[in-house]
């Protein structure tokens, strides 16, 4: 065994390591992580070698999908994903934020078209350097961060 193995290893899955702490619960809730029969691992606030806590997830036989990692930028733009085949790690990449993200959530303004109108959501995406990613809604021009999104995700 590995000394530095912080959470449990897995034979074949996903590892979402290098998440801001505070954002991992968000993550699992917004992907549906912890749904269905899924094994998960979580570790919170774990020690980073530059002093900065990080959130870490493992999911067993779980690939995420290409639309699942950008809309996991969202919410950790300076995650990387480690894909495990027996124990292994065979591909490991870092997310990359979208330009705009389409019929995902629903616009916080109650007043916005989105929710009178049959249009699907259109949001473009305003990196930053911090960790809050902002949304700014194609419809009616109002920006909101990330973390309001949370509870307005599309069904
Ligand atoms: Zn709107």
């Amino acid at each position: 065994m590995e000394k530095k193995l912080q959470v449990e290893a897995i034979e074949h899955g996903t590892v979402i390591d290098h998440i801001p702490a505070g954002q991992g619960i968000k993550i699992l809730r917004f992907l549906q992580l912890a749904d269905a029969n899924r094994r998960l691992t979580i570790g919170l606030n774990l020690p980073t070698h530059n002093d900065q806590a990080k959130d870490l997830i493992k999911v067993a036989e779980t690939i995420l999908t290409a639309e699942q990692a950008n809309q996991l930028a969202l919410f950790a733009p300076t995650a990387t994903i480690n894909v495990i085949e027996n124990y292994t790690v065979v591909d490991k990449f870092q997310v990359t934020q979208p330009k705009s993200i389409r019929g995902v959530f629903q616009c916080p303004n109650s007043n916005c078209i989105t929710h009178t109108e049959m249009v699907p959501s259109h949001f473009l995406v305003q990196a930053s350097n911090t960790d809050q990613v902002k949304l700014k809604c194609h419809y009616c021009e109002k920006s909101f961060a990330t973390s309001l999104f949370n509870e307005l995700k599309n069904g």
